[in-house]
């Protein structure tokens, strides 16, 4: 094991770009489709891994949601939410925030409520068993209109206090930011934190960004590698201080490369830049594999990958005095590794 993959294993970490749909592994795929008493069209967990030859984003949501028919009861979206919470205190994630995608199952007919208990339920006994703690963060589906995430903002109030902010994911092409601000506008009345996907080598992703900043005030951006192709975004963004997702693996599969340059050039310009691991059932990769495969192929230092460490809790929507105990416990652990402190 090498010095700086050993410094990834057990680094403190935040996970910031996570969907909880994206976390469903084809072993529970099957037994959830037992229990619920579904036919599945792949035969074993290993044919469904095997039919994984994403080539684009529009060909991984394909899978994606049909993965999603075997969630039906609250105990399926506990399950889910638990088995990552597992996978993400082994690699020493300390805090996440998780995205979950409530009309993916409200059109499918199952509840909003169903969807948030099982969720909020495993959240409390991840931070009770686990001592991870989570938040959620609810997405709309940008390929649905407008309207329909209105609806669904409307449905989420009830649960307010169970949900720290909105995102905005799925198809990209011809979904631009902007159909979305009134939407936004309204969320962030009702105190919602506010994030947006804008994802690799889409068409106008630099102007996408743009949008989020000008036109809906996100305060982070998820993905948005493409900010470095201009200099004026990148400097807006660092003088706001704006965060953003990264999910080198995931790139790889819909972008045809890590970013990992396009990650070191981030980080070189200031940006408050993060890595995550986006949907790793079907990606491959939990968030340290993430940090293991940016960091080889970027040639990044000890002390970048621990920036990124830094910079995952530096944009968490926590408070200060919880920020304050996570950048402590990254700082104790960092003194106890060669190399990796701020200068070094
Ligand atoms: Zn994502």
């Amino acid at each position: 094991m090498s010095e700086d993959t050993a410094l990834i294993g057990a680094m403190p970490k935040a996970e910031l770009h996570l969907h909880i749909e994206g976390t469903l592994e084809p072993e529970l795929k099957f037994g959830l489709a037992a229990r619920n008493g579904i036919r599945l069209r792949h035969r074993s967990p290993a044919d469904i891994r095997a039919s994984y030859a994403f080539t684009d984003l529009s060909s991984f949501l394909a899978a994606y949601y049909e993965g999603m028919s075997v969630l039906r009861e609250e105990q399926d979206f506990y399950d889910l939410a638990m088995a990552y919470f597992r996978k993400a205190n082994a690699d020493h994630v300390v805090y996440a925030e998780v995205f979950f995608d409530p009309q993916a199952h409200t059109s499918r007919g199952v509840p909003f409520g169903t969807v948030i208990a099982g969720l909020d339920r495993a959240r409390a006994d991840a931070q009770a068993a686990l001592g991870l703690r989570a938040q959620l963060i609810m997405c709309f589906l940008r390929d649905m209109p407008a309207d329909s995430a209105m609806r669904t903002l409307e449905q989420s109030l009830p649960y307010r206090d169970k949900i720290v902010g909105v995102g905005l994911d799925s198809d990209e092409r011809d979904n631009p930011p902007v159909k979305f601000a009134d939407v936004f506008e309204r969320a962030r009345g009702e105190g919602y934190r506010l994030t947006v996907h804008c994802d690799v080598d889409q068409a106008d992703a630099v102007g996408h960004i743009w949008q989020c900043l000008d036109d809906i005030g996100a305060e982070r951006i998820d993905h948005g590698v493409n900010c470095v192709e201009d200099g004026a975004l990148v400097a807006r963004l660092a003088r706001d201080g704006t965060g953003l997702t990264v999910c080198p693996i995931s790139n790889r599969w819909v972008a045809g490369g890590l970013k990992a340059a396009e990650l070191k050039a981030m980080l070189d310009a200031s940006l408050r830049a993060t890595v995550n691991s986006d949907d790793p059932a079907y990606f491959g990769g939990y968030v340290n594999d993430n940090l293991a495969a940016a960091q080889r192929s970027a040639g990044l230092t000890a002390a970048e990958v621990a920036s990124l460490a830094r910079n995952s809790f530096e944009i968490a929507w926590i408070g200060a005095a919880e920020r304050d105990v996570y950048l402590a416990g990254l700082d104790a652990y960092l003194r106890r590794v060669p190399g990796s402190a701020p200068g070094s």
